[in-house]
């Protein structure tokens, strides 16, 4: 029976804290309803001005702290935020609805900061609903401030033992407002690993555990807990025997990242000798630092999603440009794959207004998005195009089910590389363009899709999906949701396939390539190129370091043949181990059967 006392989330920044807990009632504060005189108005908006005005320069403060504690990149976060605070349409709705409805300054900017986060919560946007974290740390600072409270009274005060902070939603300036020696790790109900706050607490070094849904509630205030942010857990009301237990799982793991750490200039090749190129995926621009650093032989996956959530017009041209020759450059002549936008649900600029559908995942996103709306995706190109003159840029089309938009694709992209010479605005001619098989679709039409591509892509966590019929976001189904599948191991199999036939580089950039069983399925199978978070990359570096290419071949095969999902685990399960110790690993990288 599963012990009550264990709270299960995901592991976001790694490690064990042991400590009393310390609830920060963190959230939106309750805000009175209360209209002014029509008199009145130009005060409020006065006041409401005065309030941004600080929080803007409380976050330019907490920016520079950031910059000292967690690094450059990081603390552009804060930017972020900042960012917000000047958007004119989101702090224009406010100011009309203080000047139209005659309400309080306070209560304005409530309503515009709930709606919003309404209108987030219901994407599936994994970095929208980060964003609404971001939002919810200048609303809780800008009402605190319109209503007169400190941040004193809220937090308390910030000092004594090393404490386990609990909070509804960790935002990013919380997690750099107490000082290292305050603070043993972060709980949090909401969030995930791609939320701001979880890059920072990462790059402070400080364990974090987010998306407990349930039993927060149970946690008592000032009781020990035991924080696992390694496997994204939480053990409340832990004997004296359990945190002894801890203590030493948490050496055990230190074991292993000295290992992980010495192998970390090391190329990622087989003990027989194969060479797999180790990627890395980059959701958000704080992440290539942490991928250079982990020594990543390129970035497999660069989703230019974040540049339109939360905003409200898409960028332009300039900006995209300028962005990914940055990475470019940053790169050094290593292949920067960007992929064009997965827009889709509610992955779309504010100002953009697209249909209500059903279905959304089965609906009008990413490829279909970019050919409906040619100007969309002819920007993007255009700025693909002049970031190739710093680097290896190359082009990636997501959830293609037809080799017509591939054709139709390609011929966007000339018509854009003739447009800038034409221009005379300096550009590359050409980029090379990639498929990302993601759909059963695609990967039954992988000959013929490789046929007009320059490389091919598997994104499993769509290719599982679709293949399985099973939402990839929705918990209930989580046991469901395997790319250990029979089904979905041939397809890969016939992708890999398809691309060795026609000569290109076949890589895997879908999340898959982080555990190390599928890990070893994958270099069985024949992919030699493998996409990973930035953050898994020394344990994927590790793990290829310990296979032997003909072994996984081998298992590979054997697998190809099974029916069922318990026997491809139960084989890849015997097949690792010896070479890890996957108890050790972080909760969602060892796959379920
Ligand atoms: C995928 O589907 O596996 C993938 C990498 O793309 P995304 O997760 O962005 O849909
Ligand atoms: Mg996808």
């Amino acid at each position: 029976m599963k012990d009550p006392r264990l709270l299960q989330g995901i592991g976001v920044s790694p490690g064990t804290a042991i400590g009393p807990a310390y609830i920060v009632p963190w959230g939106l504060p309750d805000v009175p309803h209360r209209v002014v005189s029509k008199k009145d108005v130009p005060g409020e908006i006065e006041r409401l001005q005065a309030a941004i005005a600080a929080i803007k320069e409380r976050l330019e403060e907490l920016r520079d702290h950031a910059a000292e504690r967690a690094g450059h990149s990081e603390s552009k976060i804060f930017d972020a935020q900042i960012l917000m605070l000047e958007d004119t349409e989101f702090i224009g709705g406010v100011q009309r609805l203080i000047k139209e409805n005659q309400l309080s300054a306070e209560r304005a900017f409530e309503f515009k900061v709930l709606e919003l986060r309404a209108l987030w919560a219901q994407s599936e946007s994994q970095m929208l609903r980060q964003r609404r974290a971001d939002l919810s740390g200048i609303g809780i600072r800008v009402l605190q401030r319109l209503m007169g409270q400190s941040i004193e009274d809220v937090l308390g005060p910030r000092g004594g033992a090393p404490a386990i902070l609990f909070t509804r939603e960790l935002t990013p300036g919380l997690t750099v407002e107490f000082s290292r020696e305050h603070v043993a790790g972060f709980a949090s109900a909401e969030g995930t690993s791609t939320s701001h706050a979880a890059i920072l607490a990462h790059s402070l070094g400080i364990p974090c555990v987010m998306g407990l849904v349930q039993g927060l509630e149970s946690v008592r205030p000032h009781g020990m807990v035991i924080l696992d942010g390694t496997v994204g857990t939480i053990l409340t009301d832990p004997t004296p025997e359990e945190i002894a237990e801890a203590e030493l799982e948490a050496e055990r793991r230190r074991q292993l990242d000295r290992e992980l750490a010495s192998v970390a200039a090391q190329p990622a090749v087989t003990v027989d000798g194969v060479k797999v190129s180790l990627r890395s995926n980059v959701d958000l621009p704080e992440e290539v630092g942490p991928a250079l650093e982990n020594g990543a032989e390129g970035v497999g996956l660069l989703r230019t999603e974040f540049l339109v959530v939360g905003r409200t017009e898409l960028p332009s041209e300039d900006e995209q440009a300028e962005y990914f020759s940055d990475i470019a450059r940053r790169f050094e002549g290593a292949p920067v794959v960007i992929r064009t936008y997965d827009l889709g649900g509610d992955k779309f600029p504010a100002a953009f207004r697209p249909p209500r559908e059903a279905n959304p995942f089965l609906g009008w996103r990413a490829i279909r998005v970019c050919l409906d709306e040619p100007e969309i995706f002819r920007t993007q190109a255009r700025a693909i195009l002049r970031a190739r003159l710093h680097g290896n840029v190359q082009l990636m089309l997501p959830l293609i089910t037809q080799v017509e938009e591939l054709e139709r694709a390609r011929e966007l992209v000339a018509e854009s590389a003739e447009a800038l010479q034409r221009e005379g605005i300096e550009a590359a001619p050409d980029v090379p363009i990639g498929v990302m098989v993601e759909t059963p679709a695609a990967a039954m039409l992988a000959d013929e899709l490789a046929q007009g591509s320059d490389f091919l892509s598997v994104g499993s966590n769509d290719l599982t999906q679709y293949t399985l019929a099973v939402d990839r976001g929705n918990a209930r189904l989580a046991d469901r949701f395997t790319p250990l599948h029979p089904a979905v191991v041939r397809l890969l199999k016939r992708i890999v396939d398809a691309g060795g036939r026609a000569g290109l580089d076949v890589s895997m950039c879908g999340e898959m390539a982080a555990d190390p069983r599928a890990a070893l399925l994958l270099v069985g199978l024949g992919y030699r190129a493998l996409s990973v978070s930035p953050l898994r990359l020394p344990l994927a570096r590790w793990l290829v370091r310990q296979f032997d290419h003909t072994v996984a071949e081998s298992i590979a095969a054997e697998v190809l043949e099974m029916a069922t999902t318990r026997e491809v685990v139960d084989r890849l399960t015997a097949g690792v181990a010896g070479l890890v110790d996957v108890d050790l690993l972080p909760a969602g990288l060892v796959a379920r059967g």
